[in-house]
């Protein structure tokens, strides 16, 4: 459901209308899955939403509408290496498939692995999963999905017999109550919140209910926010469990007739969480707040739950699933419009790596390892030696890299130096291992610096296939763009690669369409109802039809009819057919506080950044929101842990360390702090959260807990600090450092421990190559500004360097804009050293709407000036009126109501 235009904006070209040639074709980034029309426009690119697809309806968040801008060359990697060196196609594939074959003859199949990515198309993962799994005899494939929606995964086996997402998009409109848990929906699944808030505005009796401990962008909505203690959300779901029983909200024919274990399941939460009041002690929340979310669950027929990353990277994450679910199962609220347990995915194709079975756990077309199906995927495949038993989750595959069990591993379009938790782990087995292949379309990022072999491939824009989102709709990615340089699609370099190794007819795929036929007959074979995962109407589509295929929901036994719903009348994929109850116990993270590590780490997202900011990293507007990894810590701990607004933490667990500028924020409880997980070392020193994080799994799904890792906080006080701006991106190697692009600049900031002095010479070495067209140099303040031209004359770089605590006041904007100049003059560089225009320019303050680079002093000027909504604040600044995605900041800055938080 959508309100008219002001309400729900259009995300698109900031100006101007696509063409008719533009392309149908969809977003890379996140599990909502949008639908976008992109063409071609000399060197640039536009994008628009697209209106006809059935996950977003012409909608687009700040990082899809800034798609447009990702696609240039700067950091491809265009050609193959071998050792740092460009070599051609056929040597770097014979190289690779030589040392995966040499080592699996010599150390058994067992000895190679693969680790993928929910960035890939189905296609290339069906050819990845097929090759190993297959050919290579080993499961031991993975993908970065494990650390996503694993538990999820797990959760709905353990429940419905398989992995099925029960309802879809619509549900959040049609709900009178939606839980939102574990997910800060408005940045991380920004679509799918503005489809809820524009419901919500359409329907204010629809009401929202926030679980989460942070009071985040989402509680905008919020009618109650729970901040309940990270890891806790067992006990408040087993709480309801019983609670619901209690209310006599049983749907007792739908129980009896569809189910399976109600009674353990009760008296688990019976007998540990039995009702509101326990269940708010357990979770660290008022009781009040715990019983009136318990008391409108059980008297609304219509509740979606809808959850993420918090409920799924847990210890506990199987059983936080089950935990909801049960709770669906009692009251029968499932498969009917408007009700149902909703998992959302954080990647654009995690649901098609769980389609193909890219999990180590997983065989492929939603089967598993039992005898009976490796025979079928054998026989199918015509594979005998296919692997018959699981292979190794992700944190366990690096752990065996690491020990020497794996001596070559293959790396696809994922960063798992920096995403994986401890991630120095992960780096000292990479380091170690024999043999490290990766494809990617990026040349430099953390992982990439450990190949031996780096396989170019292609990007968004220029490779073409299929991504299923988070309710099952299948859409085409569409080629727009010409491949550059020597990049080739991950199918066919898994495919080529394939056949070096002595397997060609099993690969011998002409495109995409190829594969994906395969990939549905394999999910139609010798199903007789009983597997979920069915695409057999589109087995026999022609290549025109897979061209033009439009967004298509599965199961679809034919063409142009997918299920909408699951499991209004039963017909689960067990033996029986009928759900599962699960027994949940609650049970605390796995690592608890200690006196030497007091806080407890949340990692997260924000709005404008996608994974390690490979792409969105090289935005202006997009790194404008939140140009730095910053530790976001409440008042009173920032004041117990000696740290101060403007200034800097140290954040140490068990596991590492890392550095990072201070929050102080009331938005996150007492006790806990939280780091966004984007930043890499391509972007800043010490500043990748995940050194810190602990590397524990959830038993069943395998999934990380990268929401808790008890932590201890310390000021870190730099004896030198500089601000650098250049033409050209410097990579330094400071204590702490991070850099971001600017409109036609880089600018970098560093701070050390280290001497002035040494400092100083650092600077110099990055910038110093031409001699200083003007200085300035207080050597007793250790004040040090120099501005630097290139032969041209033009705008090289300034620098301003510091031994002071207090960062010199500078106009960046000003100073930034120099850079278009065509040459300075002597006096405009001396002008540069101020760091200032002589007349100073209205501040701009924290960039808020980053489609319109809209700060938030011009936004509570708008509001001083009477703009009381966001409407309105958009027509006075224009902010918030394209995608949107700024307007729950926007409202806070107004000001207006906020939800009651129960803490
Ligand atoms: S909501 Fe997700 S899929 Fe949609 S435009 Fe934003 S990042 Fe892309």
């Amino acid at each position: 459901m959508f309100t008219d235009a002001q309400d729900a904006p259009l995300g698109g070209p900031v100006g101007g209308r696509l063409g008719d040639g533009a392309v149908r074709t969809t977003c890379p980034y996140c599990g909502v899955g949008c639908g976008l029309l992109a063409e071609r426009d000399g060197d640039n690119v536009r994008v628009a939403g697209d209106p006809a697809h059935p996950a977003n309806r012409g909608r687009l968040c700040s990082k899809g509408s800034a798609l447009g801008e990702t696609t240039g060359l700067e950091g491809r990697l265009l050609y193959p290496e071998i050792g740092g060196k460009r070599v051609g196609w056929d040597e770097v594939l014979d190289t690779l498939a030589r040392r995966f074959g040499e080592t699996a003859a010599a150390h058994g199949p067992d000895s190679v692995a693969f680790y993928v990515s929910g960035q890939l198309l189905t296609e290339d993962y069906y050819v990845a999963n097929k090759l190993i799994k297959g050919f290579l005899g080993t499961a031991n494939i993975d993908t970065n999905s494990r650390l996503c929606m694993a538990s999820s995964v797990a959760g709905h086996r353990r429940a419905f017999g398989n992995d099925i997402v029960p309802g879809v998009y619509g549900d959040l409109e049609e709900a009178d109550l939606v839980v939102i848990v574990g997910s800060n929906l408005a940045w991380a699944h920004p679509i799918l919140y503005q489809r809820l808030a524009a419901a919500k505005a359409a329907k204010p009796a629809l009401r929202v209910v926030v679980v989460d401990p942070r009071r985040t962008a989402t509680c905008e909505i919020a009618d109650l926010h729970l901040a309940l203690d990270p890891g806790t959300d067992v006990a408040l779901f087993a709480g309801l469990l019983a609670h619901l029983e209690a209310a006599g909200a049983r749907d007792r024919r739908y129980v009896e007739r569809h189910t399976d274990g109600i009674e353990a399941a009760l008296h688990t939460a019976q007998a540990t969480v039995p009702d509101a009041a326990a269940a708010a002690k357990l979770c660290g929340v008022a009781e009040g707040g715990v019983a009136e979310f318990y008391d409108a669950f059980a008297r609304t027929e219509r509740v979606v739950t809808i959850f993420s990353q918090g409920v799924n990277q847990s210890s506990a994450g199987t059983d936080k699933v089950n935990a909801i679910v049960n709770c669906h199962l009692i009251t029968g609220r499932i498969g009917r419009p408007g009700m149902g347990p909703f998992s959302v995915t954080g990647q654009p194709n995690a649901m098609g790596g769980r389609e193909v079975g890219a999990l180590a756990n997983q065989l492929a077309a939603h089967m598993l390892f039992t005898p009976e199906e490796v025979d079928r995927v054998a026989r199918f495949w015509r594979a005998p030696g296919i692997a018959r038993r699981p292979g190794l989750k992700a944190v366990d595959l690096f752990r065996a890299v690491e020990a020497g069990a794996i001596k070559a591993i293959w790396i696809m379009a994922t960063n798992p130096a920096v995403s994986l938790p401890d991630a120095e782990q992960v780096r000292r087995a990479l380091a170690k291992c024999p043999f490290v292949a990766v494809s990617d379309c990026v040349r430099a990022t953390d992982t990439t610096g450990f190949a031996h072999v780096r396989l170019p491939a292609l990007a968004w824009g220029e490779k073409d296939g299929t991504v299923t989102n988070s309710e099952r709709v299948i859409s085409r990615q569409r080629a727009f763009l010409p491949a550059p340089g020597e990049a080739r699609a991950d199918w066919w370099i898994v495919a080529e690669a394939a056949k070096r190794l002595g397997f060609a007819p099993h690969f011998a795929f002409g495109g995409p369409a190829d594969i994906f036929r395969e990939h549905a007959a394999l999910s139609a074979f010798e199903n007789d109802g009983s597997r979920d995962f069915d695409l057999s109407g589109l087995a026999a589509i022609s290549d025109a039809e897979y061209a033009g295929l439009a967004p298509v929901r599965w199961p679809c036994p034919s063409l142009g009819t997918g299920q909408e719903r699951f499991f209004a009348d039963g017909g689960y994929f067990t033996p029986d057919r009928r759900a599962r109850f699960v027994p949940t116990p609650a049970r605390a993270p796995a690592h608890p506080t200690a006196p030497d590590y007091p806080l407890r780490l949340n990692t997260g997202r924000v709005r404008d950044q996608w994974h390690t900011m490979t792409r969105t990293g090289l935005v202006p507007r997009l790194v404008e929101h939140q140009p730095a990894t910053a530790l976001e810590i409440h008042p009173a701990d920032a004041q117990r842990c000696g740290v101060a607004k403007g200034g800097w933490a140290r954040i140490e667990s068990r596991w590492g360390a890392m550095t990072a500028e201070v929050r102080i924020t009331p938005d996150v409880k007492p006790g806990d702090v939280f780091v966004p997980m984007h930043w890499s070392d391509q972007f800043a020193g010490n500043g990748a959260v995940n050194r810190v994080v602990n590397p524990e799994t959830d038993a069943v799904s395998g999934q990380p807990e990268l929401k808790h890792t008890p932590v201890r906080v310390l000021p870190w006080v730099p004896h030198w600090r500089a601000v650098l701006l250049t033409r050209r991106r410097a990579s330094p190697d400071a204590e702490w450092w991070r850099t971001a692009p600017r409109n036609g600049y880089w600018q970098t900031e560093l701070a050390a421990r280290s001497a002035p002095g040494e400092g100083w010479a650092e600077i110099e070495a990055l910038t110093g190559a031409q001699e200083p067209a003007a200085e300035f140099a207080d050597a007793g303040r250790g004040d040090h500004r120099v501005v630097r031209l290139d032969a041209s004359g033009r705008l090289a770089s300034i620098v301003f360097f510091h031994a002071d605590r207090e960062p010199v006041a500078l106009d960046a904007d000003w100073l930034g804009e120099h850079f278009g100049a065509a040459a300075l003059s002597a006096a405009d560089c001396r002008n540069l050293l101020a760091g200032r225009p002589q007349s100073p320019r209205p501040a701009k303050g924290p960039i808020v709407c980053s489609c319109f680079a809209v700060g938030s002093d011009a936004i509570l000027a708008a509001i001083a000036a009477g703009a009381a909504s966001a409407s309105a604040v958009g027509a006075a600044t224009r902010a918030g009126t394209n995608c949107g995605s700024c307007r729950p900041e926007i409202n806070a800055l107004i000001g207006a109501p906020r939800q009651r938080s129960a803490a």
